[in-house]
């Protein structure tokens, strides 16, 4: 669309990191034209709709770096419970589920970003092209993947690590199926990645498979990495070293790979990654919710690492990722005097624009809001307590915001949510429909799998 918002607080993300007052910002199309002096912009853009930015501050739109909209199935449930929730309850509800209900639930995946100033989602999981289109009617950008393993992550639960090369087939097809049917489509706004699980559910042969179709089709990668203790076991046993070690030895690391977590990252592996120039997804909320999250992250940050944040599971919600994210890097640094305070909230919001711009190789075009840039724009309201006073305005949005000052959403260009109004859900038929779908597909999983408990204090439903 043709819209300039006048009269705003633009919080740039450029290279300045300038924060512009009473500024105007122009979009054409699906791209910004101008950043400036309102009264300038009003003469250079004189037929664009107006929106007047008196009380709003534009930031570039945020991007959550790694999540799986599926699990909100699990929301609830699983973040109190002990066991490997990957291969325990993840791999088998993601199996439950029909192609509909995947699409249900990522929507509403989708709805939770939007409410939270979301406007790109990068989100690997299993059978994408069963409701990727779905997930792409919502309106926001999208990095999608096929969550490739050639050891069945159904079996693992049972100790179970024998290579499935039938198996790991039915991921290579459906990541080539989704380039096909889905990299680049609706203009640009749906693309592709190429992901491997995890180190402890693929063989040297999937990964290699991977590196190829990446380099074929020029896309960046992604895979969790030193996720859990299982994990790190099961590296050991099979390959004889870390995760991380493996990876090298099997030449997957490199800059156009991201690695999700870091969990138990040894000093050793963050050498070898910082070398390999592999970047960093966190996921600090998620990590945390079962205890305290042993990252080394003052090493990764002092090793120079690029650092994005998402939000992983059952959750969308970025402003966790920022707080949380902010609190344990922090305290990843041991409160060492000599160091200061670090990171300082410019750095964080860098973590959801700037830095996960360029973890999907799409800095030239995402993370800042800047002439030339796409269009995707966060809309905050300074008129909430939470964003009161105004003395240091990223600040306040890193360490108090909530996904309740969030008042517009863009992307490409055009509005998802406007003035509170989501434009592209239908939001109270989705909210019953993914109460009804998870019902159904939790019986199921329960039914199919008689080992899986139902999570602590069994499973009730609750009418809202
Ligand atoms: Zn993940």
């Amino acid at each position: 669309m043709n819209l300039l918002i006048t009269n705003a607080l633009v919080v740039t993300c450029d290279d300045g990191r300038r924060i512009l007052e009473r500024s105007a910002v122009a979009v054409t199309g699906d791209r910004i034209a101008a950043v400036g002096e309102t009264a300038a912009l009003e003469r250079d853009f004189p037929t664009h709709e107006r929106m007047p930015g008196r009380g709003l501050a534009v930031f570039p739109g945020f991007i959550n770096a790694h999540t799986h909209t599926i699990l909100t199935s699990l929301r609830g449930t699983v973040e109190d419970w002990d066991g490997n929730a990957v291969y325990g309850y993840m791999s088998p509800i993601s199996y439950t589920m029909e192609g509909e209900e995947r699409a249900v639930m990522a929507r509403l995946g989708c709805l939770e970003a939007i409410r939270s100033g979301a406007t790109t989602l990068v989100d690997p999981f299993r059978h994408v092209p069963s409701y990727a289109r779905q997930m792409a009617s919502t309106g926001l950008r999208l990095w999608l993947s096929e969550n490739c393993a050639d050891i069945d992550t159904r079996r693992i639960r049972f100790g179970d690590y024998a290579v499935d090369e039938a198996f790991g087939r039915t991921f290579l097809d459906r990541t080539i199926a989704g380039i096909e049917a889905f990299h680049g489509s609706e203009g640009g706004r749906v693309q592709c990645q190429i992901a491997a699980h995890a180190p402890d559910n693929c063989s040297p042969a999937i990964l290699r498979a991977l590196s190829d179709l990446a380099a074929k089709h020029g896309l960046t990668r992604t895979i969790h990495l030193a996720q859990s203790v299982e994990e790190i076991n099961a590296v050991r046993a099979m390959r004889g070293c870390t995760p991380a070690e493996y990876l090298h030895r099997e030449g997957f690391l490199g800059p156009d790979l991201v690695g999700a977590h870091w969990t138990y990252c040894t000093p050793e592996d963050i050498t070898i990654l910082a070398e390999s120039g592999t970047q960093m997804v966190h996921c600090p909320a998620n990590s945390s919710r079962r205890g305290p999250h042993p990252v080394l992250i003052g090493l990764i940050r002092d090793a120079g690492i690029t650092i994005s944040l998402g939000t992983d599971n059952m959750t969308e919600d970025m402003f966790h990722a920022l707080k949380i994210g902010q609190i344990l890097h922090r305290g990843g640094r041991g409160r060492a005097k000599e160091l200061g305070v670090d990171p300082q909230p410019e750095q964080t919001l860098d973590m959801i624009t700037r830095n996960a711009a360029r973890s999907v190789g799409a800095e030239a075009y995402l993370g800042q809001v800047a002439p030339g840039m796409k269009a995707d724009l966060t809309v905050i309201d300074l008129n909430q307590p939470a964003m009161r006073p105004l003395i240091r305005p990223i600040a306040n949005l890193v360490h108090y915001g909530h996904p309740g000052i969030v008042h517009s959403v863009m992307v490409d260009g055009a509005f998802v949510m406007r003035d509170r109004r989501v434009l592209t859900i239908d939001e109270p038929a989705l909210l019953a429909e993914a109460q009804a779908v998870t019902r159904r597909v939790w019986e199921r999983m329960i039914a199919a799998n008689p080992d899986i408990p139902p999570p602590p204090g069994g499973l009730r439903w609750y009418d809202a």
